[in-house]
């Protein structure tokens, strides 16, 4: 798995920094967490092909974080895409890429698949899930939860086939747990499975605008990484009350309680020329933080 800052500013680019989104690569597909204007040529900076993009996550529709979705449907289009692509958003989704269809002028080449976001489960795939919970900013906004599946335990094939258990939907069943049936003979999982191998998948969240608050602590509760807005910093704490962003401090304390790993900043208001002061405020109350560059790269 790896992650990349495509950006980190908030409301508007500025010279050293784009807006803010998140790429996560996984599995040789990429999915992308907010699409803001530039988010196109960051992924070329950052030699991500926008075309293995299967998901696009949009939190909420400021504009800073969806702009960027006429062009990259467009390209997309240009490059000949003919194969299906997800996009989330809150409520009204649909008539959003209706809408950003209409500007760009073309007719799409592949099918774009809206849904609209909710809490809970909005996606399973057979190595991974994704979570959705709700934050709290002046329209609606989601954060996100990325899990990658457990692993049992390392499978044999070799096994597998000695023991008689053919190739096939069977496999995948003992690889999830299942046990299963053949020709009146029964096998567990065990039986397959290197149990001394079996690891607990990664946890990736993501906290986009939002009044830092206890809602959504439980939710990102011991990710490996979690990346949170941090707009302000502690002297305009009244200024992210009055507008529902969060400062460095709140988001490290969030951290804290949430007993994540490690935990990435992101989204800082244009304002603050340097983002090294949110990474001293927010060491005080959490350790293992940074205050992420563009295009900064993490692989676990
Ligand atoms: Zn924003
Ligand atoms: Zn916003």
């Amino acid at each position: 798995m790896k992650l990349t800052v495509l950006g980190t500013s908030a409301s508007t680019p500025s010279k050293e920094r784009n807006l803010s989104s998140i790429l996560l690569n996984f599995d040789g597909l990429n999915y992308l967490f907010d699409c803001p204007e530039g988010t196109q040529r960051q992924l070329m900076k950052a030699k991500a092909s926008y075309m293995k993009i299967h998901a696009i996550f949009l939190s909420h529709f400021h504009g800073d974080h969806i702009l960027g979705l006429p062009g990259l449907l467009a390209t997309m289009s240009m490059h000949q895409r003919d194969y299906p692509l997800l996009v989330f958003g809150p409520k009204g989704i649909k008539e959003k890429v209706n809408k950003a269809l209409e500007l760009s002028l073309l007719k799409v080449t592949f099918e774009i698949k809206s849904i609209e976001l909710k809490q809970g489960k909005i996606l399973e795939e057979e190595n991974f899930f994704v979570e959705c919970f709700k934050l709290n900013h002046d329209v609606p906004c989601y954060g996100f939860v990325f899990r990658e599946k457990d692993s049992l335990g390392k499978f044999s094939r070799e096994t597998a086939l000695k023991l008689g258990i053919p190739e096939g939907p069977l496999w995948g069943q003992l690889q999830k747990g299942k046990k299963v049936k053949v020709e009146k003979k029964v096998f567990n999982p065990k039986d397959v499975l290197d149990e001394s191998k079996k690891k607990t998948g990664k946890k990736i969240s993501f906290v986009f605008d939002t009044l830092a608050n206890n809602s959504y602590v439980e939710k990102v509760k011991e990710s490996d990484v979690l990346f949170h807005e941090s707009t302000f910093l502690e002297k305009l704490t009244e200024r992210a009350k009055e507008t529902k962003h969060s400062t460095a401090k709140q988001a490290a304390k969030i951290a804290s309680k949430a007993k994540v790993k490690k935990l990435v900043l992101f989204h800082f208001s244009p304002r603050h020329k340097e983002t090294e002061k949110f990474d001293i405020e927010a060491r005080e109350f959490f350790g293992n933080v940074t205050a992420a560059k563009d295009l900064e790269e993490i692989e676990l």
